[in-house]
Parts: C-alpha cells; sequence; structure tokens
C-alpha cells in the first residue's frame, strides 16, 4: 500500500467508526421503560439503529412504535425473544420488560456476547450468581438502568477503592405516617407515589420498601459487594439518586431531578454521555434542602428481610420475590391488605428449603412452586 492510499485508508476507517451507529433491541419497548427509551432514541437518532422491537400485550402500540422506528422485526408475548437475543447484530439488548420473563432471553444474550442494559429486576435477584458469571466468562457488560445502580455505576472509578455503597430510598408514600395507617392503606394510597411514576407492582414494592430490598440484592451482584457493606438512607426528596463511599471516607454521589430519562440514556449510550434527553437543570439553591433519614426496619421490615434472604443466598431471593409478587397481585385485587404482602412473604420465606448453586431450571421451578404455594395460601386468609 502506498502512503497515500494508506492514509486515505485510515481516514474512510475513522469516518466509518464515527457514522458508526450502535444496533439495539429493545424486550418490553411498549412498557414504561420501554417507551421512555425510544423517547432517548428518537432524540440521538443518529446514534442509534433499532434491530428489534418487543412487546408485552399492547400490539397497536408496538405497531405504532414498528412504524416510526423501522425496527428489523418485532415481537409480542414471549415468543420471539429468544431469536432477538441470538441476533449477534445486536451491540446492546435493553431488557425493559417485568417479571421473570426477562431470565432466559438475557442469558442467551449474554452468551452470544451481547451487552446488556439491564431494567428488569428478576434477572439479577433471581439468578444473579449464574448471570454475572456468564456475563464475566463471555467479556459483557450488564448496565444498570435503575436510577440507583445507575448512580453507583456513574460515581465508580475504581471499584477496588470503593469501601460502601449507599443506595437511597424516597421512603414512599407511607414515610411519615403511622404503622396503623399502612396497615390500613388502601390501593389508591399505595398507589400514590410521591416521586417517581412507574408500573402498579413496583409502586406497590416502594410503599413497602419492597423495591429497595431488591435493590440491595441487584447491587449485591451487580458490584460484587458484601451485604454489610451497602447501605440503604431515606432521602425523601430524590435528588440524590446514591452514592458511594471510597476506602478514604470520601463519598461521592450522583445527583439529579428525578426522570428515568436520563439513566435509560446513560445506560444506552455508555461509555459515552450525549445531551440527548437532557436533564432539567436544577440550582443547588432552588432545592436549598436535602433529607436524610435511617430507615424504619420496624414499619418496613421488608428491607431486612431482603438483607436476610440476600445473605442466605441460594433460592432464598428466588422464593422472596415469588411470593412477595403474588401478594402484591393479590393486594391490588383488593384480596389482602398492605402489610399483609410482608406478613406473607415471610411466612414463605421461613418455611422455604434453601437450595444452594441453583440451575436455571431449578430456579424456575422453585418459583413457580412458591408462586402456587403463596396463592394457595392467600386463599385459605381470605
Ligand atoms: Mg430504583
Amino acid at each position: 500500500m502506498t502512503k497515500q492510499r494508506f492514509f486515505i485508508y485510515i481516514i474512510i476507517k475513522v469516518m466509518v467508526t464515527v457514522n458508526k451507529k450502535r444496533k439495539i433491541s429493545i424486550i418490553g419497548s411498549t412498557g414504561s421503560i420501554g417507551r421512555q427509551a425510544l423517547e432517548v432514541i428518537e432524540k440521538l437518532q443518529d446514534k442509534f439503529e433499532i434491530i428489534a422491537l418487543a412487546g408485552g400485550h399492547n400490539k397497536n402500540l408496538l405497531e405504532n412504535q414498528a412504524e416510526k422506528f423501522k425496527p428489523k422485526y418485532t415481537c409480542l408475548g414471549e415468543e420471539g425473544l429468544e431469536k432477538i437475543c441470538s441476533d449477534k447484530e445486536n451491540d446492546i439488548i435493553l431488557v425493559a420488560c417485568s417479571g421473570k420473563i426477562g431470565l432466559r432471553p438475557t442469558l442467551t444474550a449474554i452468551k452470544n456476547g451481547i451487552n446488556i442494559a439491564l431494567a428488569n429486576k428478576e434477572t439479577l435477584v433471581m439468578a444473579g450468581d449464574i448471570v454475572m458469571r456468564e456475563a464475566k466468562k463471555h467479556g459483557v457488560k450488564i448496565i444498570p438502568v435503575d436510577s440507583e445502580h445507575c448512580a453507583i455505576h456513574q460515581c465508580i472509578k475504581d471499584i477496588n477503592q470503593v469501601d460502601k455503597l449507599i443506595i437511597t430510598a424516597s421512603g414512599g408514600p407511607f414515610l411519615h405516617k403511622s404503622i396503623e395507617d399502612m396497615k390500613n392503606a388502601t390501593v389508591e394510597q399505595a398507589l400514590a407515589h410521591p416521586r417517581w411514576n412507574m408500573g402498579k407492582k413496583i409502586t406497590v414494592d416502594s410503599a413497602t420498601l419492597m423495591n429497595k430490598g431488591l435493590e440491595i440484592i441487584e447491587a449485591h451482584h451487580l458490584f460484587g459487594f458484601d451485604y454489610d457493606n451497602i447501605d440503604v438512607v431515606v432521602h425523601p426528596q430524590s435528588i440524590v439518586h446514591s452514592a458511594i463511599e471510597y476506602v478514604d471516607g470520601s463519598i461521592i454521589a450522583q445527583l439529579g431531578l428525578p426522570s428515568m430519562h436520563i439513566p435509560i440514556q446513560y445506560a444506552i449510550t455508555y461509555p459515552e454521555r450525549f445531551e440527548g434527553i437532557k436533564s432539567k437543570s436544577f440550582s443547588f439553591a432552588d432545592i436549598a434542602r436535602l433529607d436524610f433519614e435511617k430507615p424504619d426496619y420496624e414499619k418496613f421490615p421488608t428491607v431486612k428481610l431482603a438483607y436476610e434472604m440476600g445473605k442466605t443466598g441460594g433460592t432464598a431471593t428466588v422464593c422472596m420475590n415469588a411470593a412477595n409478587e403474588e401478594a402484591v397481585f393479590a393486594f391490588l385485587d383488593g384480596k389482602i391488605k398492605l402489610y399483609n404482602i410482608y406478613e406473607i412473604t415471610k411466612k414463605m420465606c421461613d418455611e422455604h428449603k434453601v437450595l444452594e448453586n441453583p440451575s436455571i431450571d431449578e430456579i424456575f421451578a422453585v418459583d413457580e412452586n412458591i408462586r402456587k404455594k403463596t396463592k394457595e395460601y392467600i386463599l385459605k386468609m381470605i
């Protein structure tokens, strides 16, 4: 190659690299996170090419999304998820569906070397050991979308120098209500989250603080920290999205107005940052004060239970997650009271014989078994 040709080759190579669009698929494109992800992608059209969109039940919305974003293909429901996650054309897959249906396709994507932007909680709560082991084996990045884990991810420079993770919790609608008020809460009261607008299941989990419990377990797997080095602090304004403490005692936190667009955008564009859907900037002076307090474990025993089940490991967190979810559904159906969610979940956890190092099939079997048991127990209760 002559010198001149060589330079032309380099220039073309650089241009191709600069113009390369990130190829992305979204599992759960019709849900709350999926819709917001598409708003981000619309703003960053020149940065992304959509390979596939997978929706849950909303056929009309999926069709509208397909018309607008022109993916290579779409799918509705669980069928087709394996195909999407086996498509090595993907640079990244945003797993934004809720529930356990996210688990197997995520593992398939990891085995195919595709990076994951993870918004699905069950993936790590049910099978964190397996998922992180496979990710390491295949050199795949798991980039968290949840605002707390995203904040921690943004704060960490050298994980070996970090001593502690500090996860913030808004405290939900019952933070300053009495235990009695909470015990007698209606569905409407539980769904009235003061800071975040989310799906029903996660909103109830935020009211009982189980959501924070699940996030502790996710943080343990994502960042490889012992449970004793993961703290929770209640912060009602939801401005500090979480923080880390370095070995020298310095604390680094990530701040911003509550908006899911920012963590979604961060996760799918990582390690780059773009203006995209820019967060409304806030001024320290306007905010004036930020409050922090210790969580009240008597009122919110779910957090303690999550620590215990997390430390137990194996299928303990599978059991807790399944029992809690079934109890939340029963609460949303008006069958039980808010406080019963914890009592039922605790009972199922107490009775569960934990399997250590379960396989994926064993995890799904425990999940199914606990759901059945929980439903039967609730039927007897009412
Ligand atoms: Mg969160």
